[in-house]
């Protein structure tokens, strides 16, 4: 690795801004600017459920990304925790799943879900089975994010909080640098990780398809302890998830919608999300019914929805020179950051990544209006039928 003098700036201090620099410091000059605090905001409020077998993925995004957690593992404050997947399929489905599970998963019926997970499950009369995936897992979203920063600023990044940028400097279309509330930085790239505010920050060289999305979370401290390998898990109809937390408790997950105007949005759970949780989720594992809620979250700056459910990462023609954007995370930013970090890597570069990127170029949209509708991971589809 030869170092270069080449001064990359990178706006947003999220899991993507931090997992860009980690890529990039060790042989450039990196400097992040937030203009709040380190992954004060969405990030720190992801559930870290890293289910990349389940999504709608090239298989070597998840590769990648799986081996990237296992070789950061307990490094700096970061844990990465291996654990199936249950997505439970209504009894009214079972019949399309007995033959053959989809995506590589594995379908129990329910006497075998509850002889592989004794004591793990509650009441789960109204399902027939479940589809079991490995290759998913979870960590802890801020101690992860806290974990990259630390990595980065090992590798010689520098990392500032409170340090809005105002705009992007361009000259002879190539980029210069970017003008901040406390004046100029110069910069031979920059990289935008600034999430649903990408579309604003760059309407005037680029139109980036990105819309603010909302997600709840609940913490419930179970009356009875779940047992340690309690399996993630997922629930099609509610479209909702759940995992153990490091303290014993469980987090669940769910009721994702876009935004209009993400700053002047109460930002409590709704109440018909915590009822849920309550009254249908709660039953469906063991010792929860009774549990207390010990946490309700709602990111308070929104998520970034893209048209097609997948990220947008790309040095886009249209824009100046040196110019590249990371945006459209769609609720999965984090399982998703150690290919992001790389794949900005090969953009600045020009190295060639081990995994595909052409899903990820901006230019895969003709309409790139911020009027669509929201695409759920969710289906309906062969892999997750909702009744
Ligand atoms: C409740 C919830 C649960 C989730 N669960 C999961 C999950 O289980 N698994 C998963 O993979 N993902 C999950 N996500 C999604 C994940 O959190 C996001 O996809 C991810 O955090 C996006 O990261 P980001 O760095 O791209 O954007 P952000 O975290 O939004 O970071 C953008 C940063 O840019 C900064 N910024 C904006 N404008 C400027 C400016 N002008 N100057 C300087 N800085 C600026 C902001 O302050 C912010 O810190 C969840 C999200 C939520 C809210």
């Amino acid at each position: 690795m030869s170092i270069t003098n080449d001064r990359i700036v990178v706006v947003g201090a999220g899991v993507s801004g931090l997992a860009i620099a980690r890529e990039l410091a060790p042989d450039h000059d990196v400097i992040v600017l937030d203009k709040g605090g380190v992954a004060a905001d969405t990030s720190s409020r992801a559930s870290g459920m890293i289910s990349l077998s389940l999504e709608p993925f090239p298989d070597e995004w998840a590769s990648f990304a799986l081996s990237q957690f296992r070789a950061l593992d307990g490094q700096g404050i970061f844990s990465f925790t291996e654990r199936e997947t249950v997505r439970l399929v209504p009894e009214t489905n079972t019949d399309l799943y007995t033959d053959q599970a989809p995506d590589g998963g594995e379908f129990l019926t329910r006497p075998e879900l509850e002889r592989r997970y004794p004591d793990s499950f509650g009441d789960l009369s109204a399902y027939g089975g479940g589809l079991v995936y490995d290759g998913t897992g979870y960590l802890d979203a801020l101690d992860y994010t806290m974990t990259l920063k630390w990595a980065a600023e090992r590798a010689g990044a520098e990392i500032f909080r409170d340090h809005e940028v105002l705009d992007i400097r361009v000259e002879d279309g190539m980029v210069i640098g970017v003008e901040t509330e406390y004046g100029p930085i110069d910069a031979d790239h920059v990289v935008y990780a600034t999430g649903w505010k990408t579309r604003d920050l760059l309407a005037d060289y680029v139109d980036v398809p990105v819309r603010p999305l909302r997600w709840n979370a609940i913490v419930i401290e179970p009356n009875d302890p779940l047992p340690a390998d309690c399996p993630m898990g997922s629930e099609p109809t509610m479209q909702i998830y759940w995992r153990l937390t490091a303290h014993g408790n469980v987090l669940v997950g769910g009721n994702e919608h876009l935004l209009t105007d993400p700053e002047g949005t109460p930002m409590d759970v709704q109440t018909s999300f915590r009822e849920r949780v309550i009254e249908d989720v709660a039953p469906l594992l063991d010792g929860v019914a009774r549990g207390r809620i010990r946490r309700e979250d709602c990111c308070p700056t929104a998520d970034c929805a893209s048209p097609d459910g997948l990220p947008i990462i790309d040095t886009p023609e249209e824009g100046p020179d040196g110019l590249t954007m990371v945006t459209g995370l769609h609720g999965r930013g984090i399982m998703l950051s150690p290919v992001t970090g790389h794949a900005v890597r090969s953009l600045v570069t020009g190295e060639e990544p081990p995994f595909p990127m052409a899903q990820f170029r901006l230019d895969r949209f003709d309409d790139r209006s911020a009027d669509f509708e929201y695409r759920s991971h969710w289906g309906p589809g062969e892999g997750n039928p909702v009744p």
